[in-house]
């Protein structure tokens, strides 16, 4: 895998025609993300119908994919999990009856812009709505990938307010977009605000940066971090073939700082809905020091059906893995019903009671009991 990786990533080097050091920048990367069609098919060997297909699709949803993730796909395989998830499909057109733009309904639950307060004790904060990549299957698509879209201007001091004047938040996720885009004193200015506030406990990033722009994880942002301890940061993995030396190296440099690292997946159709491919990105993820947190049902935001897959098939992968591999590689299967908030859907091992007794299935499917205290 690595010298495949490294093969393709000469060839899109080749077209930007710089030296190690050059793409190694952060900057230099976010500058030159491909986001119009006359870029990519001068990098990609792009079909006829598909070069139409991206066109239309351009209209309505925009592209963005930085050098270096556009050099971790394999331009021999068409449905390459990189490419599926960075290039934009005539799907992303279709919509369902049962689509919305915000299924999750976090526009109801937001006291002012970039702010939701779904849950008791802590609070999402959305403090851009840029990404160095644009996910195809991105859940705030609202804001971060529609040509037009609503304005979610967030006034950071006015956030600050209403969370010190909450005493209930225990706990802020900085997400967005992804915080990450930001300069290190653009995101030292949120963390120093909310650590300011005596009732904030934790503080969590959750990025996409070490999957997408890895380079953007140097030595002065993580020394910028680690003085705002406890953070914790969720990223999004979701398939091994994104776990390259840069991703590992980023992750790394992560933990090393103290700060914990988690992951959050989406189930994808022709992704990484197949057993052994989720296996491999769990282990692989443990041996990067990051533990798999999330795995989620892809929501039911517009556009996204060529995505979806069945509930079952969640817990199908996560039967597969309970039991066969280390518990800490096993993620929790949630779905994000519109407006719930996430609730977990795991296989079913109580298989039936018998007044004290509990019946159970262990992993290999043996039956036992347990007898509950009388
Ligand atoms: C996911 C989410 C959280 C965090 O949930 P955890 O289960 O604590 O990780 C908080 N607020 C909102 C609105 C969310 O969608």
């Amino acid at each position: 895998m690595e010298t495949e990786s490294t093969k393709s990533e000469f060839r899109v080097r080749d077209f930007f025609d710089v030296d190690k050091e050059v793409w190694n920048d952060w900057r230099w990367q976010l500058r030159n993300r491909t986001t119009r069609l006359e870029d990519l098919e001068r990098i990609l060997d792009l079909a006829e119908q598909e070069k139409e297909d991206i066109e239309k699709s351009l209209k309505y949803l925009k592209m963005a994919i930085t050098p270096y993730y556009l050099s971790l796909i394999d331009q021999s395989n068409y449905n390459d999990p990189i490419r599926l998830q960075s290039i934009p499909s005539i799907h992303e057109l279709e919509h369902m009856p049962y689509e919305t733009e915000d299924p999750l309904k976090e526009d109801v639950y937001s006291p002012l812009p970039g702010l939701v307060h779904r849950y008791p004790d802590r609070v999402l904060l959305l403090v851009t709505d840029s990404c160095p990549t644009l996910c195809r299957h991105c859940t705030r698509r609202r804001l971060t990938e529609k040509v037009k879209k609503s304005s979610n201007h967030i006034e950071l001091n006015k956030a600050f307010e209403y969370i010190a004047s909450h005493r209930e938040i225990r706990d802020v996720i900085i997400s967005g977009g992804d915080p990450l885009i930001l300069p290190d004193r653009m995101i030292e200015v949120i963390i120093s605000n909310l650590r300011n506030i005596s009732h904030i406990e934790i503080i969590r990033i959750g990025t996409r940066v070490p999957v997408t722009l890895p380079q953007r994880v140097t030595p002065e942002l993580c020394s910028m971090l680690r003085k705002y301890h406890p953070i914790w940061i969720n990223t999004h993995f979701n398939h091994p073939n994104e776990i390259t030396p840069e991703s590992s190296r980023a992750c790394e440099m992560l933990a090393d700082a103290g700060i914990p690292l988690g992951n959050q997946s989406v189930l994808l159709k022709g992704i990484n809905d197949d057993v052994a491919v989720m296996k491999k990105l769990v282990q692989g993820l443990l041996k990067i020091r990051v533990r798999p947190y999330y795995l989620y049902q892809c929501d039911m935001v517009e556009g996204l059906s060529h995505f979806r897959t069945p509930v079952e098939k969640g817990i199908e992968i996560i039967e597969a893995l309970q039991g066969f591999t280390s518990g800490l590689a096993v993620p929790t299967f949630v779905i994000d019903a519109p407006g719930m908030g996430k609730i977990p859907v795991s296989p079913q091992y109580i298989i039936g009671r018998n007044g004290d007794q509990i019946l159970l299935r262990n992993f290999e499917g043996k039956i036992s009991s347990y007898t509950d205290p009388s």
